[in-house]
Parts: C-alpha cells; structure tokens; sequence
C-alpha cells in the first residue's frame, strides 16, 4: 500500500491540507488506499522538536512515496538565525532525499482567463510546465563566498553541472512531454555560458531516446519574451536551477496567480519508485491564516500531481484536475493572491466553497 505522509507545516498550510485529506477518503472511494502518516515540520516543529525538521521525520519521508507538505513559516520564527529557520526544513528534505527535477505547471484555466495580465487571446491556452533542476547549478557550486573589506569587496557564486545532472532531469523532462503534448524546449544561455553548452548538447544526446517528441532549443532571455508573447506554444520548458527559479514564477505571472499553483520535486527512487513532494508555490500566508479563506487548489492541485508521478493513479489525477476546472469555470474564488512578498492589494473578496470531485 503506498504511503503517503503529510507535512501540514505552518499558517494555512494545516488548512489547505485539510481539504487534501477530504481527497484521500475520496480516493479510497476509487479503490486507491493509502497509508497516511502525519509529521511536523517549519515553524510547529521548530516549537515542539527543536528543529525545522526531525531526524524521525527525514526517516519517515525516506520510506513515503509521496510527501503532502503545506507551507511553512510565519512572523513567529522569523528572527531566529537562516540555519535554524522553518524553510530549512523543506530545504533539507530537499537536498536529503535527492529531489532533483522540480515540476512547475502554469495554466490558464478556462473561466480564469481574466486573472492573466495578458490579453485572453494571447494567453487563453496556456498550458505548459517547467522541468527545472533543482539541486545543482549556481545555487549550490562551490567555491563561493564573500572576501575583502570595502571599498574592494568581491563576492562569488560558481555555476557547475555535470553530464549526469544534465542527463538525469532531461530523461525526466523527457518523459513527461510523452504523457503531454511532445515537445520539449530545453532553455540556457549557451551563447555565453559554458554550462550552457554542455547543457545543449547534453539534451541533444538524451533526445535521441525519445524520437516521439519534438526538441527546441531557446536561450533563457528570449524565453522570458516567449513566455510572454506567445506562452502557448510551450509544452514542457527544461532548464536549469536559476534560470528555472525565475522563469517559471514569470510563468505564474502569465497565468495570473502564484496562488493557484502547485508544484513537484522529484527523485530517483530504487526499482523505478519516483518519490516525490508536493506543495503548493504559495507559503503559509499568515494575514490570512485562521480566517477560513484560504484557497486550497493549490494543495489540490499538488496532490493530483502525486496520484500522476507518484501513486500510479494518472485517471483519478485527471478526474480531480478536471473537476478543479469545472468548478473555476463555474466561479468558485478565493480572493486574488499576491505572489511571495509582493504585498499587493487585494482587490475583492469572494468566498470559498469546494465541491468534491466527482469521477
Ligand atoms: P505568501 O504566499 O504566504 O502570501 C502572499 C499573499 O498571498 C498574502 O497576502 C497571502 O494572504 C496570499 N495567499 C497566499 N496563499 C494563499 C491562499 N492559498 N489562499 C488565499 N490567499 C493566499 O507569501 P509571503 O507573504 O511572502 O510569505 C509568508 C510566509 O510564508 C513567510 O514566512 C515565508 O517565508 C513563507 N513562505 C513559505 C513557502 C513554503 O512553505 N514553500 C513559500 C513562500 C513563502
């Protein structure tokens, strides 16, 4: 029986996970049973084990076959040193069960259309999904670091890959483009950098093995115009860490709302078993917590990407994404989000109501 462990975290993430656990009965009504099991993990376990994450909890991840994680942090904890902070606790899990291809779709779905910035002609099909690579490149390339005394400070970052990184996210971002539309565009700047390079001709080796979908080649600056101009004809974007990081939240801003967005990191597991954690993009949302107006399709969102990638159950993940747009096409809202710190206005307030998929 597959083991699904949920990690409620902090703020609204108890609460949109609430709904994710309605979505667990729903599923063992579909002849899909779980094994559930709870931990803490950011700011709740800060409080009551010390840590952002227990050794106890990375233990039991390891053995999860997905992780339902909500968000984390809060003004609470928001003094204390970076090391001991709530978002270690997902940054380790992160690094420690090797989550190296983080999925990010970005859609405009239909009845949403108005939530785009850009025009509903020019972005009503929206449809695509990063594969970025998530624990190599520039964020973690060593040596870096800070030196010197102003006026002559020097700081430095180093970006590597290696051949094995390159390989292992594409054959992901592979894959997955066979289950969608089959195109992949594989994104970097090899006109000026050298991991750039490798990255493409890295990519161009591994498309040989999957001769039933297209390859495109983009530099990262022209994607950020695509991505604007003419987002629908994306279907898979492939790309690195930092490029992946910035390009796939310019992707929500198409779609409309970081707030509507769930989102993937997976593993290779032993014997073809893809571990994986699901979140949504947005945090804990503190100003609202508590208040019963949290929007859950995110957290639902992520977990119908954990029936596809990880549970094995691709009908019942389209059932739920299929029933999450008949209920926006049919008006049910939360109130507009802001992304990450973006301290936006909101504009309105419409109430939530959440009808059970249906299947
Ligand atoms: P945020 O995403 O939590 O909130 C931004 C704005 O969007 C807020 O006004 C919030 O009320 C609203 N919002 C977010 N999710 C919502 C939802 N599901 N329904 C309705 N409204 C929603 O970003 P922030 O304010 O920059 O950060 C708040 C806390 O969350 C911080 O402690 C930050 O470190 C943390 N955070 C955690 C994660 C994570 O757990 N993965 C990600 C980003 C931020």
């Amino acid at each position: 029986m597959p083991i699904l462990l949920l990690l409620d975290g902090d703020g609204i993430g108890p609460e949109v996970n609430a709904q994710v656990r309605r979505l667990i009965g729903w599923a063992a009504g579909h002849g899909l049973t779980f094994e559930s099991q709870h931990a803490r993990i950011g700011g709740a376990a800060i409080d009551a084990e010390g840590a952002p994450v227990s050794d106890a909890t990375v233990a039991l991840a390891a053995k999860a076959d997905a992780i339902l994680f909500g968000a984390v942090g809060g003004p609470k904890w928001e003094k204390l040193p970076r090391a001991q902070r709530p978002e270690q606790g997902l940054l380790r899990l992160r690094r420690e069960l090797g989550l190296f291809a983080n999925l990010r779709p970005a859609r405009v779905w239909p009845g949403l259309e108005d939530v785009s910035p850009l025009r509903p002609e020019r972005a009503g099909d929206t449809d695509l999904i990063f594969v970025r690579e998530l624990t190599g490149g520039v964020y973690f390339g060593e040596p870096r670091g800070q030196s010197g005394t102003a006026p002559e400070r020097r700081a430095l970052d180093t970006q590597a890959y290696s051949e094995a990184e390159i390989a292992r996210v594409a054959h992901a971002g592979f894959r997955l483009a066979r289950g969608r539309r089959r195109h992949l565009t594989s994104v970097e700047k090899a006109n000026v950098m050298e991991t750039g390079q490798l990255w493409r001709a890295v990519v161009t080796e591994v498309a040989a093995s999957y001769p039933d979908v297209t390859l495109a080649h983009m530099f990262a600056d022209n994607c950020a115009f695509q991505l604007v101009r003419a987002p629908t004809q994306f279907d898979v974007i492939l790309t690195d860490n930092l490029f992946g990081d910035l390009l796939s939240d310019l992707a929500g801003g198409v779609a409309g709302s970081l707030g509507l967005l769930p989102s993937a990191a997976l593993g290779e597991g032993p014997e073809g078993r893809t571990p994986g954690l699901y979140e949504p993009v947005h945090g804990s949302a503190p100003d609202i917590a508590g208040t019963g107006r949290a929007n859950p399709v995110a957290a639902i969102l992520s977990f119908a990407m954990a029936l596809r990638h990880s549970l094995g159950a691709p009908a019942l993940a389209d059932a739920l994404e299929a029933a999450t747009g008949r209920a926006l096409a049919a008006g049910a809202r939360a109130r507009p989000l802001g992304g990450r710190g973006m301290g936006q206005p909101h504009r309105q307030c419409h109430p939530i109501w959440w009808p059970s998929p249906s299947y």
